[in-house]
């Protein structure tokens, strides 16, 4: 994956027959489908991939225990359906993480007992592992960090985890792999209509070089998530805003809170909401709030409230309360919700399924949705180019399609590089040529140098930013340790990419201001 190669196909490429605007999980995954059926394929991201909502999520791939709860069963089994596939395809991604439910009640183990049994029939041959009830002795064997009062029985069940920017850098090089092209920086500034009204390109501007670019295209996507209100405006001046965003907060704290290889899931908090801590890369992941706001934006800041709920419902539960000081990081995202018809639900209410509609004037929209699910809603949307009459009939091949760096047998968090995949062998071949490249960055987390070194050259990777939050996860596991990584990464990015004094500085001061919102 270079961009100077993207840049070249795009001045080479007269007319192509898919652009998709967006490189987060849903743009992605319509590139690669629309790629791998032998579709021309462009994606434009105008930021970096998964800068917006696919880096903040829970990093579940789920079926999602409470929409079997809210009774949307099609969707649960659609999920759980991609889940068994995500495994199977990105084992190097994937890990099978088991999840316990307290049992605070007499009756609050048995009923979710049964529920969780349905969940995993639901996910049939694709199913990873099996719901079991345990008794108070094994509960508290196995969730040591949780108070006692709250394990008068225990269920047990399973659900996948993953990384998910390093799903985005994989998906971005697997539509390299399969003759697309991905350019990273390069925003959609507006919409091409032949004289039908009818869109037949884009116009975008290359934010890294200058440049820009009138780009024609049979099927343009609008996948840009919770900005795919301002893509459509581009379409329809007058058109009402139909994606709503909702904020989920995530606190990150050590593991000791929670020993063990276990996650706890409360399905109903204090204001029935679920809540997850989940161990990730060695560290914890607590959360997520859910909280309607107004306006879609690329950093959204943690409300104080979010936070004192997080802290508030860890501290009824854990026997360690975690306080501030404790919190590694706290980040944000925004949930591109499809808004509801029924204007009075709220957001725990609206469904967490895609849409996908193709408008008068030809644009392709696709809304909502999750990461789980994100191979299915590429599938629909292109489907729905071809109905639409924009594309040539051809088969969807993503069901069973391995992904860039595909192992067999290597999963998540096995080893530091086991991420990487088959590019793992690469990195540490660097690191075994090159001592320097061979050092840990920071002692708090594992990733060395040879990683940015690798980014660099093959992940587009082309801002301290780019490096520290989303090729390594450094922002998102430890903002302090981020923050003093700073100085030596942007040096050693410098060499690579011809930084000078005042870049080097300016990189250092905008990544600042991050380390500073995702500290508390
Ligand atoms: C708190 C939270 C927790 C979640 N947890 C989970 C979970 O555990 N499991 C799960 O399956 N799902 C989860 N989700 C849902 C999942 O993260 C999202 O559904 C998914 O990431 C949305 O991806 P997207 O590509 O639609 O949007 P985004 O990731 O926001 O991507 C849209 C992209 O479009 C780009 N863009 C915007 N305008 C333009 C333009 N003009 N030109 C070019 N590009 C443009 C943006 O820069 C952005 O990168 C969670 C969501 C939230 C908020």
């Amino acid at each position: 994956m270079h961009r100077q190669v993207g840049i070249d196909n795009l001045n080479n490429t007269q007319e192509w027959d898919v652009v998709v605007i967006g490189g987060g999980a849903t743009g992605l995954g319509v590139a690669l489908d629309a790629a791998t059926r032998g579709f021309s394929t462009l994606l434009l991201e105008a930021k970096d991939f998964a800068k917006g909502t696919s880096s903040r999520s829970t990093k579940l791939v789920h079926g999602g225990v409470r929409y079997l709860a809210q009774g949307d069963v099609a969707l649960v089994r659609e999920a759980l359906r991609e889940r068994g596939r995500l495994a199977q395809n990105a084992p190097h991604l994937f890990k099978t993480q088991p999840f316990i439910i307290p049992g605070e009640k007499w009756w609050t183990a048995p009923y979710y007992t049964f529920g969780l049994w349905l969940y995993d029939r639901l996910s049939g041959k694709l199913s990873i592992g099996h719901t079991r009830h345990l008794s108070r002795a094994e509960a508290r064997k196995r969730l040591s960090g949780v108070k006692d009062e709250k394990l008068k029985a225990g269920v047990c069940y399973y659900d996948g985890q993953f990384d998910d920017t390093r799903l985005a850098i994989t998906l971005a090089q697997s539509i390299v792999d399969h003759g697309g092209t991905v350019l990273n920086y390069f925003p959609v500034v507006g919409l091409e209509k032949n004289d039908k009204g009818q869109i037949c390109g884009v116009r975008a501007d290359d934010a890294l070089g200058g440049s820009s670019f009138l780009i024609k295209a049979k099927a343009v996507i609008n996948a840009t998530g919770v900005f795919a209100n301002n893509i459509i405006a581009m379409d329809e001046p007058q058109a009402k805003p139909r994606i709503v965003p909702a904020q989920g907060i995530h606190l990150v704290l050590d593991r000791d809170f929670l020993p063990g290889g276990d996650a706890l899931m409360v399905p109903k908090t204090s204001d029935g909401r679920v809540l997850f801590a989940v161990p990730w890369h060695d560290k914890l992941v607590v959360g997520t709030t859910d909280t309607l706001v107004e306006k879609a934006e690329y950093e959204p800041k943690p409300l104080e409230q979010e936070i004192q709920f997080i802290l508030d419902t860890a501290k009824d539960y854990l026997k360690r309360a975690p306080t501030r000081e404790d919190v590694r990081s706290v980040f944000a995202g925004l949930r591109p919700l499809a808004a509801p018809k029924d204007e009075g639900k709220s957001t725990k209410e609206v469904s967490r399924s895609h849409r996908v509609e193709v408008t008068e004037s030809k644009l392709v929209h696709i809304f909502g949705g999750k990461w789980t699910t994100y191979r299915q809603m590429a599938e629909d949307t292109v489907d729905a180019a071809i109905g639409a009459g924009l594309l040539p009939q051809k088969a969807c091949k993503t069901t069973n399609l391995r992904l860039h760096g595909y192992v067999e047998n290597v999963h998540l968090d096995d080893t530091p590089l086991a991420l990487h995949g088959s590019d793992a062998d690469a990195i540490q071949a660097l690191a075994d040529e090159n001592p320097e490249l061979a050092k840990q960055i920071h002692p708090n987390l594992p990733y060395i140098y040879a990683q940015i070194e690798w980014a660099i050259e093959h992940e587009v990777a082309r801002t301290l930013e780019d490096v520290l939050a989303r090729r390594l996860r450094f922002l998102f596991l430890d903002a302090r340790a981020a923050g003093e990584a700073a100085q030596a990464v942007a040096e050693f990015m410098a060499l690579r990419l011809d930084w000078d004094a005042k870049r080097i500085a300016k990189e250092v001061a905008d990544f600042g201001v991050l380390v500073e919102q995702y500290t508390l």
